[in-house]
């Protein structure tokens, strides 16, 4: 027997079929002959934060990879194979130019990492660990009490986009300039986007069309090809 919650997402692709599928079929079958996504986006697995709806892009921009928290492992521990597998491929293949690291306010891993709550023992715990909170001297689960929850999140993404820099991927397209590394913090309060300034830890929301341009190529990008500017 097939659960109620079951039957409504099967009940969802009955009807993306007929009123989304046929009505833009030509646009689909474009996608059929490869991909050339916009951007690697890596971000939290968080049902709420549904990547290609808070950037308003569709199939086919958006290379992405969600785990719980939004969490870049250190390059050599043997968790990274699965994101590593997806920078080799993103860069190497499709050529991606720009990878955002995107959190969110209200995450639930995060402040589970910051209290220390998860199961002992468990994967979720485990998992857990495996996001960086220290870079520079600075480890922020020091500074908890100076810090908002949303300071904590930006810091927690600065934190995972420096250990990005340890894949060697990663590296030498930075190093040959054709690579381009954006932090993000969603609220899912307001919709709103921050974005790292580059070099800093310091994150603004994103307003005017000229601090997208400037801040996060990626979202530019998309808007220059829609037309939505
Ligand atoms: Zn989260």
């Amino acid at each position: 027997m097939i659960k109620r919650e079951t039957r409504k997402l099967v009940e969802g692709n009955l009807r993306f079929q007929s009123a989304v599928f046929e009505p833009q079929r030509e646009s689909f079958e474009e996608l059929l002959s490869g991909q050339a996504p916009r951007a690697l986006y890596v971000g939290c697995s968080d049902s709420r934060v549904v990547a290609e709806m808070i950037l308003d892009v569709v199939p086919g921009e958006l290379f992405v990879v969600r785990n719980i928290g939004a969490i870049v492992p250190h390059a050599e521990d043997p968790s990274a194979t699965s994101l590593g597998a997806a920078l080799d491929y993103a860069i190497n293949v499709l050529g991606v130019p720009d990878i955002v690291v995107c959190g969110h306010d209200l995450c639930g891993a995060l402040g589970a990492i910051v209290e220390g709550t998860a199961p002992r023992g468990s994967h979720l715990e485990r998992w857990l660990r495996k996001g960086s909170t220290e870079v520079e001297g600075f480890d922020l689960l020091d500074h908890t009490e100076e810090m908002t929850r949303e300071q904590l999140v930006e810091r927690f993404i600065a934190t995972q986009l420096k250990t990005l820099t340890e894949y060697e991927t990663v590296r030498l397209g930075l190093e040959a300039g054709r690579l381009g590394l954006h932090g993000a913090v969603y609220d899912p309060r307001s919709g709103r986007l921050r974005v790292a300034m580059p070099g800093s830890h310091t994150f603004i929301e994103l307003k005017s069309p000229e601090q997208r341009s400037t801040l996060l190529p990626v979202v530019a990008r998309t808007d220059a090809v829609s037309g939505a500017e």
